[in-house]
């Protein structure tokens, strides 16, 4: 007998080509894609509610007689049945009727009748419920079992997809839907067999605990999240073992552009990044390509390392590509890099979007002819007219911003067929451990937990705007000590537009009071050299004040900053917050965040804005945001592919995740012939394998 992963929907009855075309849309192909395709929700049908028990939103069956039938015309004309039972009458409700219907409901006939509570003029109301009247009621509308409610596609209806689900289930059997989890797994994290789980999953007993499949902890659902986490992680891992395989450039010294970019700097490495360095070299000289992940929180001087790491490839001649997600951020990097290297006369190139040209030729030719070892742009980086010497090392900054893609884009740009470069990714995000090791399971993560010496924390004060007067009086009071500071606006809608006009008007506001201050504005809709200009011109300290919408949030490097203003922070996440907040405390001077909150502040937006006074540790906060808003917000919009399940919720399973993971590191050990066919069961299809 086969798996019924070969058994094509179609020998299913009432599947024909076209309803095949629909449920593909689904990702269901086989019958064991409709086995997993599992229920979003459940309707209890098995029992009949007495009226007076009703509460608003239930799905229930009812059953009474009817006591009155008319045509109401109202708004909307609607034919009204009402019926009682021994504990209170309701109303059953038809904005589409026909005489014919209107007719059924003769007084004194016994109606049964499903649908969901609204709240009606008369009390409790069904909009057109799905009703039988007494000589039709049949078994089918008192079930045994609970009713599933499936996820659909458009031109598929509930009923079909019950019958599809159902004939599929009908031939699941041990041998068919292979157990791949094997004793030991099942035994230590008390997994229910996959084949028990599946079945009650579609058709639960009567007697389930709907709330608790409603929480989606049921231990059958454990069970295939568990399963379906576990297939994630093994691919990501699969994909690092891949990477593994690949070959890559072989740095095995550090060499001496390194020494004297050391000695050039007017400060020592911190331990925490001289760790990470060797840890980068370590990777780098294994002959396979780096895929390593450096986390640090803001401020922590992630680019140094980025520049020391570099400089062991400089060293032997080889190209270096520095990416950031915006302009102002490749600005900086730029500068940076400009600044360390240049002295010691390695070429830095340049590449942004808004390069045109035969600026952009020159630079195009200085990467493809080596002259120039260093080059630092945008996503820029990534077209096709760019064609690098000799690129043997990515380093990309912000990685939160960039898809897989992207990433994988980079890297063809390697130096031949033959070697790929080594990746080296820096995020500002810290991630917590475990929500790391799942998410980031393709990549090695290194932690810069210390910050340089001699930095003073930031005091972060939480007020109200009411005294916003004061909050603009200290501003200028910080303006006049020769200190500079930001005024961040921030709106609740999602809409660019509003931010910007939002911070428009608030430059307007603070110009009229700070009369004397020079006000730089910058937000997301000033073009990319408008912004550069602003930015410029606040880091030379020629404006004071900087208003801005959150376009600041990332690596913007202001020593002289050390007030920050950030208004509603109360409607920001905590990791954006403390992103924020990020930009101050970089120089020798005393910083502060003022969080402008509106009242009334929520009881959870007190919570909230406590965090971020009382903690300034990164990932603290990343494992209360994780808490507080799940790991989608989190994560952003990295490898969304990756973070859809069919049944986990990464954010209801986080406990699992430990789990998972030592799971899969058995699974990796002394099952490895069970992983291929446990991803291609949860696993997004790569190819149809129907036209294989
Ligand atoms: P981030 O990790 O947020 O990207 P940066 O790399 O921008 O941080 O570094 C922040 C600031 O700290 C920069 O001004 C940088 O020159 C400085 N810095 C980096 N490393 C050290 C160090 N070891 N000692 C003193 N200052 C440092
Ligand atoms: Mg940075």
């Amino acid at each position: 007998m086969s798996g019924l992963e070969t058994i094509p929907v179609t020998e299913l009855k009432g599947i024909g080509s076209a309803v095949a075309e629909k449920l593909a849309k689904l990702n269901i192909h086989s019958l064991q894609d409709l086995v997993f395709h599992l229920p979003m929700r459940y309707q209890d049908r098995t029992k009949v509610v007495p009226i007076g028990r009703l509460r608003l939103g239930d799905e229930v069956v009812i059953e009474g007689d009817v006591i009155g039938c008319e045509v109401a015309m109202g708004k909307r004309r609607s034919l009204l049945c009402r019926v009682k039972d021994h504990s209170g009458t309701l109303t059953l409700r038809f904005f589409h009727f026909t005489a014919g219907q209107k007719k059924q409901f003769e007084s004194g006939k016994t109606i049964r009748a499903f649908g969901e509570i609204k709240r009606g003029s008369f009390g409790y109301e069904i909009f057109h419920p799905e009703y039988s009247l007494a000589d039709e009621f049949t078994p089918s509308t008192e079930q045994a079992q609970l009713t599933p409610t499936y996820p659909l596609t458009e031109g598929l209806t509930q009923l079909k997809m019950r019958s599809f689900c159902e004939q599929a289930l009908e031939r699941v059997t041990p041998y068919n839907v292979i157990e791949w989890l094997p004793e030991a797994i099942r035994h230590k994290f008390q997994l229910p067999p996959l084949v028990d789980a599946i079945h009650y999953l579609h058709k639960p007993p009567a007697e389930a605990d709907v709330a608790l499949l409603a929480s989606g902890k049921h231990p059958a659902q454990f069970r295939l999240s568990f399963e379906e986490l576990l297939a994630h992680q093994l691919s990501l891992v699969n994909k690092k073992q891949q990477a593994k395989l690949d070959r890559a450039p072989i740095i095995s010294e550090a060499g001496a552009v390194l020494g004297k970019l050391l000695e050039s700097l007017p400060f020592q490495p911190t331990n925490a990044q001289q760790r990470v360095f060797q840890e980068v070299m370590q990777d780098v000289s294994s002959g396979h390509p780096m895929l390593r992940l450096v986390q640090g929180d803001v401020g922590s001087g992630k680019t140094l390392v980025a520049a020391m790491s570099a400089a062991t490839f400089i060293q032997k001649g080889l190209q270096v590509a520095i990416m950031a997600p915006t302009e102002i951020l490749a600005e900086q990097h730029f500068n940076n890099f400009k600044q360390w290297f240049e002295p010691l006369d390695i070429e830095v190139a340049w590449l942004v979007g808004k390069l045109k040209g035969n600026a952009r030729i020159s630079q195009l030719e200085r990467i493809a002819n080596g002259t120039a070892l260093i080059v630092v742009g945008t996503h820029a980086l990534f077209q096709e007219s760019v064609q690098f010497k000799n690129l043997s090392l990515a380093i990309i900054d912000e990685q939160h911003r960039f898809g897989v893609h992207q990433r994988m884009a980079l890297r063809e740009k390697g130096v031949d067929g033959l070697l790929q470069p080594h990746q080296l990714i820096m995020t500002a995000t810290p991630i917590p451990r475990t929500l790391a090791m799942s998410a980031y399971a393709d990549l090695d993560c290194s932690v810069i937990d210390e910050l340089p010496p001699g930095r003073t924390p930031v005091t972060t004060i939480v007020v109200s705007d009411k005294r916003r007067n004061e909050v603009i009086e200290r501003v200028r009071a910080a303006c006049n000590e020769g200190k500079q500071a930001y005024w961040v606006c921030t709106l609740v809608e999602e809409s660019e537009a509003l931010q910007c006009q939002a911070a428009e008007e608030t430059a307007v506001m603070l110009s009229d009071s700070l009369a004397g201050i020079k006000i730089g504005l910058i937000h997301g809709r000033l073009k990319a050299p408008e912004k550069a200009a602003i930015m410029q011109e606040f880091k030379q300290g020629d404006s004071q004040l900087l208003v801005a919408t959150t376009v600041i949030e990332v690596g913007v490097d202001v020593p002289n900053a050390s007030l920050m203003v950030i208004e509603n922070p109360e409607r920001l996440g905590l990791a954006q917050l403390h992103q924020l907040r990020g930009r101050v405390g970089r120089g020798q001077a005393a910083s502060h965040c003022v969080l402008l909150y509106k009242t009334p502040l929520s009881q959870h937006g007190k919570v909230r804005l406590g965090i971020i006074r009382e903690t300034s540790d990164g990932f603290k906060i990343a494992e209360k945001d994780l808490e507080i808003r799940g790991p989608g917000e989190l994560l952003g919009s990295r490898q969304t592919g990756l973070m859809e399940f069919k049944v986990a919720d990464l954010q209801r399973d986080k406990a699992m995740l430990e789990q998972v993971q030592s799971a899969a590191l058995l699974m990796y050990q002394s099952h490895h012939e069970h992983i291929e066919p446990l991803l291609s069961r949860w696993l997004p299809i790569q190819q149809d394998y129907l036209n294989v």
